[in-house]
């Protein structure tokens, strides 16, 4: 069996209208920005290089991000290319350029098939800190989404200037049916200013920001620690997984669901660790041939391979630890995530947060189903209880 990943996440351009304080894309530097805009791929690269050989590795959904994806010249080209090609697609904005008549036109070239991701960090002036943006006009977008009935999601970044915001930032977003998921404030970019002082620690994964993501299903597309049972997901998905890393619906740490790529082509695992883990530039391979033959898609795909707690924990596969976390923290891909506040002695180590998270992941199948990303398995597909299971393989 081949690779099969959930979806491919591009920052497709650096050139950005806002200059935003903790950018992570290098979009608020303008000679990052002018080298990078002499190496951009155009369509046809996009098209030969990524799109079809993204069919191979049988990516469902392609997320246009940047920089800001809509100041590209042939943006609305490469968002009727990605429907024509039967992805579903996503949008991430700043918002800056977002108005009904932009969202109408999206609408229009996408067939209805996109969603519109937006960076929100908190609802009110807290959100200005991290982001050159006024948040009210980020909701006046989200808003207006909803008006259109296009789907709609929001994009968190976390460290210690949301910690005390972060929990109502959520509640008006689950009292809105808005999906969120969070994003780790990083040392990449101009994140490497802050990372050491802003980054979150331990204490305010486990006091603020985990309880808020754990009582919402709306929040249930991406986090760590992810405290689901393995049998569980096994019995949802029909055993479904790319390597060790499970899928349908990918849960916990999203390394190995998705595939990364920078303006400039180079192909990573993760949208924050562009410009760290290079896999190799799409100008030189297609990007089936780079994925099959990386070694570092073959160790993260393979999450037996996981050192420290998370080589000896439960959540091993369905939460895997935040691989940017152990990245950024101790330079190896492969540790164990230093954030996390979960001490398992070995895998029969249960956490006190299991049954919630259980039940909460099974409503959350719903909203997964509805992003594309779950679906339920077939008969023929449902594994008998234990057979196959990821954690015989460790
Ligand atoms: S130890 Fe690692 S795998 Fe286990 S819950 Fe924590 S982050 Fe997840």
């Amino acid at each position: 069996m081949g690779y099969s990943f959930s979806a491919i996440y591009f920052e497709a351009t650096r050139l950005c209208n806002l200059r935003c304080p903790v950018c992570m894309t290098g979009s608020n530097n303008v000679e990052t920005v002018r080298e990078s805009r002499k190496r951009e791929l155009d369509l046809d690269e996009i098209r030969e290089q990524v799109l079809i050989p993204g069919k191979k590795l049988q990516v469902k959904a392609v997320g246009w991000s940047g920089g800001e994806f809509l100041l590209r010249k042939d943006a609305f080209d490469l968002l009727r290319l990605t429907v024509d090609l039967g992805y579903k697609c996503n949008i991430c904005s700043n918002c800056e350029i977002l108005d009904r008549e932009m969202l109408e036109r999206i609408k229009e070239a996408t067939r209805g098939k996109v969603s519109i991701a937006v960076g929100l960090n908190s609802i009110d002036e807290d959100n200005d800190w991290s982001r050159n943006a006024e948040s009210q006009r980020t909701l006046e977008v989200l808003e207006m989404c909803r008006e259109l009935r296009l789907d709609r999601h929001v994009i968190i970044t976390i460290g210690k200037y949301n910690t005390e915001s972060f929990e109502k930032t959520v509640e008006y977003l689950r009292k809105r049916r808005i999906s969120y998921n969070r994003a780790p404030l990083v040392g990449r970019g101009s994140g490497s200013e802050y990372f050491n002082r802003e980054g979150f620690s331990r204490q305010d994964l486990e006091e603020k920001f985990h309880p808020a993501l754990r009582s919402s299903v709306n929040g249930y597309v991406s986090y760590t620690p992810f405290f689901l049972s393995p049998e569980l997901h096994e019995q949802v998905s029909g055993g479904r997984r790319n390597g060790t890393v499970p899928q349908n619906p990918p849960i916990g740490c999203w390394v190995g669901n998705w595939l990364t790529l920078n303006a400039e082509g180079d192909l990573s695992v993760c949208p924050v660790m562009l410009d760290e883990l290079n896999a190799g530039n799409v100008r030189d391979k297609p990007l089936d041939q780079l994925v099959n033959e990386s070694e570092i898609f073959a160790a993260l795909t393979d999450r037996s391979r996981l050192k420290g707690r998370c080589g000896r924990c439960r959540y091993q596969y369905t939460c895997g630890g935040c691989r940017a976390m152990a990245y950024y923290h101790s330079g190896d891909y492969l540790e164990e995530d230093p954030t996390c506040f979960f001490d398992p002695v070995d895998k029969n180590t249960v956490s006190e947060h299991e049954e919630e998270t259980n039940r909460l992941f099974r409503k959350y199948l719903i909203v997964a189903r509805h992003a594309g990303f779950y679906e339920r398995p077939k008969r023929e597909d449902s594994p008998k209880p234990g057979a196959n299971s990821p954690r015989c393989e460790s």
